[in-house]
């Protein structure tokens, strides 16, 4: 049967990706983003809403519209997130960690929260977090989004034992240091807290994994699918690092 996929923040990066690969599988995509500009620029064949995953009653009525429409959803990709404030943690303002924490957990929270029943009824359906390895090791001078990026992982493990009685599978995917405008803003960013070029920041964290590389956003899009297929029918409750495997994730320290 042809998959009914949705994709929270899927206009660009990772998500974008995602979408462009299930589409090619042949699936039915629809994405969410908050950005009007890249949903209107969407691929032919990605159907995209602007929604915020963290404002709960938009949530809502983007999930309702997508059961009006499709009866049902197969696979979601809770994907939105946002890098937060680089700054330690004695110069972090509050509304700066709840700004992040918004849209990497309350996001993620939300879409699983209005996907669930459709899945549950369905008895099938497989969930996807976008964490990342942000959520395996500390990340120092980015405490809201390491933060948060661990509490993903115990979403989705819970989310793993309630849903999978009813034939439901929970994963997420861990992405390493991803090429691309995101992570430039982090480099960019990294240099300049520490005292750096981009240059050495970025040597630093393809030096800090076995693979000694960046992932390219087509390596987390392809573990989706993955996980999304029935090859994966039994993996649940499991986080697949998509990282080169990383050794050392503060190398610059
Ligand atoms: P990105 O910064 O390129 O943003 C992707 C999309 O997110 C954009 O289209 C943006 O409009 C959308 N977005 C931002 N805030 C939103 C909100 N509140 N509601 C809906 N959409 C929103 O991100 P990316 O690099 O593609 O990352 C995707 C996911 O992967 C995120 O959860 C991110 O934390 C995670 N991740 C990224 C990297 C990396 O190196 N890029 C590494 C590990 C994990």
């Amino acid at each position: 049967m042809t998959q009914r996929v949705v994709i929270t923040a899927g206009a660009s990066g990772i998500g974008l990706e995602m979408a462009r690969n299930f589409a090619a599988d042949g699936a039915r995509v629809w994405v969410s983003d908050i950005d009007a500009g890249a949903v209107s620029a969407l691929p032919d064949g990605i159907r995209g809403t602007v929604v915020n995953v963290a404002d709960e009653a938009a949530m809502a009525g983007f999930f309702s519209g997508v059961e009006a429409d499709w009866g049902g959803l197969d696979v979601l990709c809770a994907n939105a997130g946002v890098k937060g404030p680089t700054a330690r943690i004695e110069d972090i303002a509050l509304n700066e960690w709840r700004s992040c924490t918004a849209v990497n957990l309350d996001g993620a929270f939300l879409a699983a929260k209005f996907a669930a029943p459709m899945m549950k009824r369905a008895r099938s359906g497989a969930m996807i977090f976008t964490s990342s390895t942000a959520g395996l090791y500390g990340y120092p001078s980015r405490a809201p989004y390491s933060a948060a990026k661990w509490a993903v992982i115990g979403l989705m493990k819970t989310v793993a034992m309630e849903l999978g009685p009813f034939g439901v599978r929970s994963n997420a995917i861990a992405p390493g240091s991803v090429e691309g405008p995101r992570m430039e803003a982090v480099l960019v960013a990294e240099a300049k807290a520490k005292g750096m070029t981009r240059d050495q920041v970025y040597e630093g964290y393809a030096k800090g994994t076995s693979m000694q590389s960046f992932v390219e956003a087509r390596d987390v899009a392809n573990m989706a699918v993955f996980l999304a297929s029935d090859a994966a029918r039994l993996v649940s409750g499991q986080v697949i690092a998509v990282d080169g495997h990383t050794v050392n994730p503060d190398p610059q320290v």
